[in-house]
């Protein structure tokens, strides 16, 4: 069995115990052993960082550039095999797989841009003969902490921005999916960054993740993960006068209306609510639909949705791969019971399925006469399960919309200007999409919700410096 280490100042280091990678698809093919660090390993870690900080905060801008591109082009060239290994140990489709590898290849690239882009102001003083300058600086070491259903686009949305803008890194992986991690870690380690710029440390968020938080010499932590841990991160780092961003869950809306393209309304429905096995912050759970295309719309999905393919993640012809964990099936699974018990109508899907490896599959489901107070309908599921509400018209549908302690994404399906004009206008989430599912963005602009889906600035594209550099203000008297 392959064993593979942290990554700590610029050495591959045992870790104290080692975790096995399962493949969701297959309970019997495990990936490897990958490394547990302790609280020890992450203090060495963040020193390694604090003493690459000088040097890489003010060295060649080029060099980083370059280590950047070479990290992206290095991706690119292997996202058939990076791809493959993401489907294996999450169980996203290889063709999804593929697809994030050459989105984190794409992101280094363009921070490897960014980077020598990076620019300040020069203002005039109130005050005669005075001169005032506006840079941006590093912040210092930033911790990072990832969630497993990206888990090689997430590490590098944040990897690639803190590194261009001169900091140093420590992150942690999701515990349940280190493989992509690590091997982005490997290709980091042969792209001529100094050691102890970045770190790797590997284990479960209950053991080291506190300690990489409160960590007195992290300046910063960016998180992506559920809103409960990101809750509990952001009072830590407020108590330690920390920076901090978080990216949390979703409970995206979906509206359909009357006058929408029905099969292209069911169509990006289905992507959204069910493709990655509706593992997605940005999926569809709440499909709001208006009462004169509600009838018509629930036929489609059912004839849609007995076309999904279920399967084996590398297996060729499957639309969706399994749920990434036991844990998470148990959790997709009782809240099918909770919304029958609610009193929705299970309209397709919903079951544990036995296929030929055994694996964490289920069917993906729709409930249908669903209410938006039911608790399948105000709390994040995160996975194949999605419920229609019927709405009167467009007033009742936005309200409801917004009626979430989320907002990440919201879509409409609309052929009225008018509508979708509003509703990007009065939607309450980050980002709105008008007939395009609400998952699927671009990596070259910001990325983020609002209410208690995100905290802090945007990640992603130019909006990526706000949190990954501090401002200084400099008066020089001429
Ligand atoms: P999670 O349980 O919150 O875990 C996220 C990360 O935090 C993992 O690395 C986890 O470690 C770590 N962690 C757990 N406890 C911690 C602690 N006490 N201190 C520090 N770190 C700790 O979330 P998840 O289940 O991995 O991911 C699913 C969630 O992520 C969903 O809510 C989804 O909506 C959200 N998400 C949001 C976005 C976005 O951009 N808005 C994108 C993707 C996913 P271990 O797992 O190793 O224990």
């Amino acid at each position: 069995m392959t064993r593979f280490d942290n990554l700590i100042a610029g050495q591959w280091t045992a870790g104290s115990s080692y975790s096995r990678n399962i493949n969701p698809s297959d309970l019997s093919d495990v990936i490897g052993e990958y490394a547990q660090a302790d609280a020890a390993q992450v203090a060495l870690a963040v020193a390694a960082a604090q003493k690459a900080f000088p040097f890489w905060a003010t060295g060649s801008v080029q060099a980083r550039s370059d280590a950047l591109d070479k990290i992206g082009n290095e991706i690119i060239a292997r996202k058939d095999e990076l791809g493959t290994l993401l489907a294996r140990e999450e169980g996203k489709t290889k063709a999804e797989g593929i697809g994030e590898a050459a989105r984190a290849g794409a992101i280094f690239k363009f921070f490897a841009g960014e980077c020598l882009r990076l620019s300040g102001e020069v203002l005039p003083s109130v005050r005669p003969g005075i001169g005032v300058e506006i840079t941006r600086e590093p912040i210092g070491v930033v911790g990072l902490i990832t969630p497993w259903n990206f888990p090689i686009a997430i590490p590098a949305w944040k990897i690639a921005p803190a590194l261009a803008f001169g900091n140093c890194v420590v992150i942690k992986p999701a515990d349940l999916v280190p493989g992509c991690a690590w091997a982005l870690a490997d290709i980091i380690s042969r792209s001529g960054i100094p050691a102890g710029v970045f770190n790797l440390v590997m284990g479960r968020g209950s053991v080291i993740g506190d300690v990489l938080v409160n960590h007195p010499g992290v300046a910063a932590i960016s998180f992506t993960g559920s809103t409960g841990v990101g809750g509990r991160i952001a009072l830590q780092c407020a108590q330690n006068l920390k920076k901090v961003q978080l990216e949390m869950g979703g409970k995206n809306p979906q509206v359909v209306l009357d006058d929408a393209d029905l099969n292209q309304a069911v169509e990006l429905a289905v992507q959204s609510a069910f493709y990655s096995t509706g593992q997605r912050c940005t999926a569809s759970s709440r499909l709001i639909v208006t009462e004169g295309i509600y009838p018509k719309f629930i036929a489609a999905m059912r004839e849609r949705m007995a076309k999904i393919k279920v399967g084996d993640a590398l297996a060729q012809g499957t639309d969706i791969g399994p749920v990434s964990s036991q844990s998470q099936l148990e959790q997709d699974l009782g809240y099918i019971e909770i919304g029958k018990s609610e009193g929705a109508t299970l309209a397709v899907g919903g079951e544990r399925l036995k296929l030929a490896t055994d694996g964490f599959y289920m069917a993906p489901a729709l409930f249908s006469e669903s209410a938006a107070s039911m608790r399948i309908n105000r709390e994040e599921i995160f996975g194949p399960v999605a419920s229609v509400i019927r709405v009167k018209d467009y007033e009742e549908a936005l309200a409801m919309a917004n009626d979430t302690p989320f907002g990440l994404s919201a879509g409409i399906a609309t052929t009225s200007l008018k509508y979708a004009t509003h509703f990007k206008r009065h939607s309450q989430a980050g980002m709105v999409m008008v007939n395009l599912p609400t998952a699927g963005v671009d990596y070259h602009v910001p990325f983020g919700g609002r209410k208690g889906s995100s905290y802090g600035p945007r990640e992603q594209g130019r909006y990526a410096q706000e949190f990954f550099t501090v401002v200084k203000t400099a008066y020089t008297l001429a």
